[in-house]
């Protein structure tokens, strides 16, 4: 069997995968990536917050993806039955960069790959993952390329596979999320938009009127195109239909406002729909591996983290894998887990706060309280790390408090 030797393998070659090459690259290690299809590929996550642009910066990516020509994002945009308001990142409270991109992730994915590869990493396309042998300082993966399997030996293997959940499989790691199953039905359209109200670098969410966990998104890209999206439970949007064409259509044609605004676009790519995508595993690090991006957990699209999550956890897990090849010991646990999880728990009870109302109570609130405006905007710009942000802090109680502020006023 043909043999492949490297001091880190990594699972995926999708943001996660990619940055995490880089950066391990860049302090000297010999990465291989191993991922199952040919690069550009679709995949769904397409609008960037503010925060990646920093993870981006220091794998040494971000000139590749400013000179790519994605469209400017600088903010987030919110509709609900007539009711409108917005956040502009470069008003956040947290310092750093306050701009994204909204990008296809095709292209975006592509360049990230190929940026890790001019580091010097090897990616090698068309491999899928057979099995996995894991102990301390020994990785073997079996690999199977046309036909034919490939050893990959390793010192560790970072799982970056995210919806093909490879170490967690193999692994049986794996645990319900706590957010109930719901779907997304999405496409790409040519939007021709001309509706004034539309702001072409935010990103639209709009929320159904009368059902508030339905919601939306409108993705513009550069090119006259834009990507439309509706998520809700699985029971609550089959109300428009089995064929995902009739819920995306039924479900934007029951949104007058968005309805408006994508009255001259054209539906000319096939619908998507992907279900049951919020995930969760018992541990995110063991002996020989970690897991990072989708493969570790995932929450739930609304405010657009998963690419910044997964590029926030490719930093922290370098840093430990850098020092514990180095000779240090590291606690996984401590360094890696615990920071990674501070984040995602600030993520995830804004997420439940969505869906029962209180944060949509909150964000379409008129406030001239510019400073805690600023706060949430960080939240949403994804700076949901810094802690002497005080909804980073203390998350659900402050929370608490501005929803009885907003719902009194
Ligand atoms: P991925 O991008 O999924 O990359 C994983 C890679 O691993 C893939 O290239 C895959 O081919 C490869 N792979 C899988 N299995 C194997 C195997 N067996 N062997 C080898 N390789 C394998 N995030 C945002 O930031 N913004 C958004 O607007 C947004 N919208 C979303 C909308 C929906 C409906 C959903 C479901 C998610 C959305 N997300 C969004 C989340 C986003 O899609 C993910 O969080 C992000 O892509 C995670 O990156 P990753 O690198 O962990 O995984």
């Amino acid at each position: 069997m043909k043999e492949v030797k490297s001091d880190v393998v990594i699972i995926g070659a999708g943001p996660a995968g990619a940055v995490a090459g880089a950066l391990l690259a860049k302090k000297g290690w010999r990465v291989s990536i191993v991922e199952r299809e040919e690069f550009p590929r679709f995949s769904i996550g397409e609008s960037l917050l503010a925060q990646c642009m920093e993870s981006l910066e220091k794998a040494d990516m971000l000139e590749a993806v400013k000179s790519a020509g994605f469209q400017f994002k600088n903010g987030a945009a919110f509709e609900w039955d007539g009711a409108r308001t917005a956040f502009d990142f470069r008003e956040k409270f947290t310092p750093g960069c306050g701009t994204a991109f909204q990008v296809p992730r095709a292209k975006f994915d592509k360049i990230l790959a190929d940026e890790a590869e001019r580091q010097g990493v090897k990616v090698y396309y068309r491999h899928s993952i057979v099995s996995a042998d894991l102990s301390e300082n020994d990785v073997k993966l079996i690999v199977e390329h046309k036909g034919e399997n490939l050893a990959f030996h390793a010192r560790f293997v970072l799982d970056a596979s995210g919806f093909g959940r490879v170490l967690p499989r193999l692994l049986d790691l794996n645990r319900p999320s706590e957010f109930p199953l719901r779907e997304s039905v999405f496409t790409h359209v040519e939007d021709n938009i001309v509706d004034s109200n539309f702001d072409r670098d935010k990103i639209l969410i709009t929320v159904h009127p009368s059902e508030r966990d339905i919601w939306y998104w409108l993705i513009p890209f550069t090119d006259g195109r834009a990507s439309i999206g509706v998520v809700g439970e699985k029971e609550k949007i089959a109300v428009w239909g089995e064929e995902p064409e009739q819920v995306l259509k039924g479900a934007i044609a029951s949104a007058p406002a968005l309805e408006k605004t994508l009255c001259n676009a054209k539906f000319d790519t096939n619908i998507q729909r992907i279900r049951g995508y919020s995930s969760d595993v018992t541990k995110l690090a063991g002996p020989g591996f970690a897991l990072l991006g989708n493969a570790g957990e995932f929450l739930d699209p609304v405010f657009s983290s998963g690419v910044t999550i997964a590029m926030k956890s490719s930093e922290l897990a370098t840093e430990c894998l850098h020092r514990q090849l180095s000779g240090e010991t590291v606690d996984w646990d401590k360094e890696f887990v615990e920071p990674l999880k501070l984040g995602v728990e600030v993520f995830k009870t804004y997420v439940k706060a969505w869906y029962d109302g209180r944060f949509q109570d909150v964000i379409f609130y008129q406030t001239d309280q510019k400073e805690i405006k600023s706060m949430i905007c960080s939240i949403l710009a994804g700076y949901a790390w810094d802690k002497k942000n005080p909804f980073v802090a203390a998350a659900e109680r402050r929370l608490n408090t501005l929803v009885e502020i907003c719902t009194a006023g």
